[in-house]
C-alpha cells in the first residue's frame, strides 16, 4: 500500500494511504535515500509504501519513493548532519516580516538559494504590512519587486487587516505547500485567516527577544477538504545551507547566472576577478547590490 507522510513523531509516524484512511507506521532497520547524514530518514510529504503488521494494527515502512524536491538545511541540533524539512512540494511558501520581528534579507537569501538547488517554486509573503509607516512599506514594494525580478512570487499581506489573504488563498489552493519562516511572523494568523478550521495556534509574540514563542515543534500536513495539503514547520531561527558548495553558490542566484556566461574567467567567482560581468552589471545597478552583499556574506560562512 502507498500513502504520504504527514508528521513524524520520533520513531512513528503518521501516513495517509491512498484510500484516504490514516495508520501509524514505523521504520524497520536502517534506510538511506540520500548521500548525507540526515537527522531524519523520512521526511513530512515523503511518499511511502507500507505493509501490515501481523496481528496488529500498524504498519511497517518497506520503501521510500523517489523524491520530486525536498527542502534540505543544516541540522541545528547535530553537526555535520542535515535536515530534511518537507518533501515533494508544489510550492515552498516563506513569511516575513519587517517588523516585529524583523527578517533580514540575508534570512530571505539563504532561503531562495535553497529552494533553487531544488527547483521548488516560492512564494515570499511580506506579512504584518499594517504595522509599517509610509516608508518602510516602500521598503517593503521595493523588496517584493527585487525578488520579483528574479523570477519569485510575493505577496505583501496582513493577517490582522485582511490583506492579500484572497490572494494567498487562491494562489495555495489545492497545492501541497510548505509554509516557513521565524516564529511569530503570523505563519498562523495567515493560514487561520484561510482556513478557520484547521484553528491552529497563534502564539502571542515574548517582548523580551520580540521573536514569537513556540507554539509547532515538528512539520505536519495538514489535510483540507478542497485538496489543499498544507505542511506547517517549526519557527525557525537561521537557515544553515547544505550540501552547496562555495564555488557553486552563484548558481543559486538567477541575476548572478544571467550574467555569469559573459565572465573573462569560466571559473569567475565573481568576487574581485577582472573582466566580471556580473560586478560590471552591479555597477550599472542591474543586480540588487544588497543581494549580492548576502552572497559575499553567505561565501564567507560556507
Ligand atoms: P507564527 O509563529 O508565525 O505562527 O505567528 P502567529 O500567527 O502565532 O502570530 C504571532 C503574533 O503576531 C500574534 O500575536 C499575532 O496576532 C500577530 N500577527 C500575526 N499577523 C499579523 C499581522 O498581519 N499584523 C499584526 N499587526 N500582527 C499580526
Ligand atoms: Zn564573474
Amino acid at each position: 500500500m502507498n500513502g504520504t507522510i504527514i508528521k513524524s513523531t520520533g520513531s512513528w509516524y503518521k501516513v495517509l494511504l491512498d484510500d484516504k484512511s490514516i495508520i501509524d507506521a514505523r521504520l524497520r532497520g536502517v534506510f538511506k535515500t540520500l548521500d548525507l547524514k540526515l537527522t531524519n530518514p523520512i521526511a513530512v510529504g515523503d511518499l511511502v509504501t507500507v505493509s501490515k503488521e501481523e496481528n496488529q494494527n500498524t504498519y511497517i515502512i518497506k520503501e521510500i519513493h523517489e523524491r520530486k524536491n525536498y527542502f534540505l538545511r543544516k541540522s541545528t541540533r547535530k553537526n555535520h548532519h542535515f535536515h530534511i524539512l518537507a518533501s515533494n512540494l508544489d510550492v515552498a511558501v516563506l513569511v516575513v516580516s519587517l517588523k516585529h520581528p524583523r527578517t533580514s534579507t540575508g534570512f530571505i537569501d539563504r532561503f531562495s538559494v535553497i529552494v533553487e538547488k531544488q527547483h521548488i517554486p516560492v512564494l515570499i509573503v511580506f506579512n504584518k504590512v499594517d504595522l509599517l509607516n509610509d516608508k518602510h512599506l516602500q521598503k517593503a514594494q521595493d523588496l517584493a519587486k527585487v525578488y520579483e525580478s528574479i523570477g519569485y512570487n510575493t505577496l505583501l499581506c496582513s493577517a490582522e487587516k485582511q490583506i492579500g489573504i484572497n490572494k494567498l488563498a487562491s494562489f495555495i489552493k489545492g497545492k501541497t505547500i510548505m509554509i516557513m519562516g521565524h516564529s511569530g511572523v503570523g505563519k498562523s494568523s495567515l493560514v487561520n485567516c484561510i482556513y478557520p478550521d484547521l484553528n491552529l495556534r497563534i502564539g502571542e509574540i515574548s517582548n523580551f527577544t520580540d521573536k514569537g514563542t513556540h507554539t509547532t515543534t515538528h512539520a505536519e500536513m495538514h489535510l483540507i477538504e478542497d485538496g489543499t495539503k498544507l505542511i506547517d514547520t517549526p519557527g525557525i531561527k537561521e537557515i544553515g545551507i547544505a550540501d552547496i558548495e562555495p564555488h557553486e553558490l552563484w548558481h543559486y542566484f538567477p541575476e548572478l547566472t544571467k550574467y555569469a556566461n559573459n565572465c573573462k574567467f569560466h571559473n569567475c567567482t565573481h568576487t574581485h576577478e577582472p573582466g566580471c560581468a556580473v560586478i560590471s552589471q552591479l555597477e550599472k545597478g542591474n543586480i540588487s547590490e544588497e543581494r549580492y552583499r548576502n552572497y559575499l556574506s553567505m561565501l564567507e560562512d560556507e
